[in-house]
């Protein structure tokens, strides 16, 4: 089979590969789409991982194999099912998981998704093997639902944690900084719980997204701390309850603590990266480009004002099913939010385009197969 195969630095190869084996209890998918994830970009791009790796964690596709075995899953799944599926599954039962800190149980840590080499996701290929401990993570995509539709249960779910992680009341403001993909997810999540949004970006485009995604007010990026004047700023800037920061601009989360009110939240979504240093700048590039890199922090506004910094990362396996309504009902219509569909063999093009997006772009996904053109919405 063809899979794009990550062999160093920013040196992704469309290479051939053996369709992967699979054992007792494990399926074998033939992949439709994968969605680019930045933690992948940044996995390419960084060389955060040794290679050899074939990347792709939000994929979907048809189930073509199941391997047999005692307790064999035939009951739940059947050859031609059409599949959402989900890398980590959390153990459960561990001192993390009794805390809800899934992403830092063991077992979560376990990629059970490969297409070939160490476990890495896999949905650049055309065919990935499911490991038996990942399989309560697989969702049956409803036939009316596309498989892009399906590849987006992950990142919704990412979302909808970290909305769980604030102390949130209808009416609340909150904002929203970035509107990329992320960030309008975000945005439609928030105000389907009938929170009221400040949506920020550094592009006007996306602005007009966000009021279509429910923003209730927007602001360019660098005008956020700037005071006084625009509609509805002395309304809500005085008054945010809490701020999710999906840029990973350090500038950001500063004015974010400032702007909420005393017993808010700021949560980081977006910085992923260790020892960052002071990443962005004006002339920088990606999601957050043109926000400049500064943090300061006077800790009086934790232990006075009792604010709160906090962080999400990754998925919480338990709100899978409601994120699997969310979306195939389309109360959350990601299908708005996928702008670019590559064929396997250009996906270096669509990391290239995922890392440094343009005005028009939005969601980018990679197709199972190399016979497609580039497909923009
Ligand atoms: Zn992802
Ligand atoms: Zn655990």
């Amino acid at each position: 089979m063809r899979a794009v195969v990550y062999r160093g630095v920013n040196d992704l190869r469309l290479e051939t590969v053996p369709v992967p084996r699979i054992g007792p209890r494990e399926l074998l998918v033939k992949v439709a789409v994968c969605g680019v994830c930045p933690t992948d970009i940044k996995k390419i791009q960084h060389g955060a991982v040794p290679p050899p790796r074939i990347f792709g964690h939000e994929t979907a596709g048809t189930i073509v194999k199941i391997g047999g075995g005692a307790g064999v899953h035939a009951s739940r799944f059947k050859i031609g099912d059409r599949v959402a599926l989900h890398h980590h599954v959390p153990c459960g039962g561990c001192h993390f998981c009794r805390h809800r800190a899934f992403a830092q149980c063991a077992a979560y840590k376990r990629t059970g998704i490969t297409a070939g080499f160490e476990p890495a996701g896999g949905g650049y290929a055309e065919y990935v093997r499911v490991m038996p401990f990942v399989l309560p993570g697989v969702v049956k995509i409803p036939a009316k639902n596309s498989f892009a539709e399906g590849a987006m249960l992950e990142p919704v779910n990412t979302v909808l944690k970290a909305v769980r992680r604030l102390n949130l009341l209808p009416g609340d403001a909150v904002l929203v900084a970035g509107q990329g993909p992320i960030g309008l997810m975000f945005t439609k999540i928030l105000q389907l719980a009938r929170i009221r949004v400040l949506a920020a970006d550094l592009l006007e485009s996306r602005l007009k997204l966000a009021k279509k995604f429910g923003a209730k007010w927007t602001r360019l990026a660098n005008s956020l701390s700037a005071a006084g004047g625009g509609e509805g700023r002395g309304e809500v800037v005085s008054q945010l309850d809490a701020a999710i920061i999906a840029v990973p601009s350090d500038d950001a989360v500063t004015q974010a603590f400032r702007l909420v009110r005393g017993g808010g939240q700021v949560l980081l979504f977006a910085h992923t990266k260790r020892d960052a240093p002071s990443p962005l700048s004006a002339a920088g590039g990606g999601e957050g480009r043109g926000w400049v890199a500064a943090f300061s922090l006077d800790l009086a506004s934790v232990c006075v004002d009792e604010k709160d910094l906090i962080g999400s990362y990754s998925s919480d396996f338990t709100l899978q099913a409601e994120v699997a309504r969310l979306v195939f009902s389309r109360r959350l219509d990601v299908r708005q939010l996928i702008t670019h569909t590559f064929p396997l063999a250009q996906t270096a093009a669509a990391v290239a385009l995922a890392a440094r997006p343009a005005e028009d772009s939005l969601k980018i996904l990679v197709a199972g197969t190399s016979r497609c053109a580039v497909r923009r919405r």
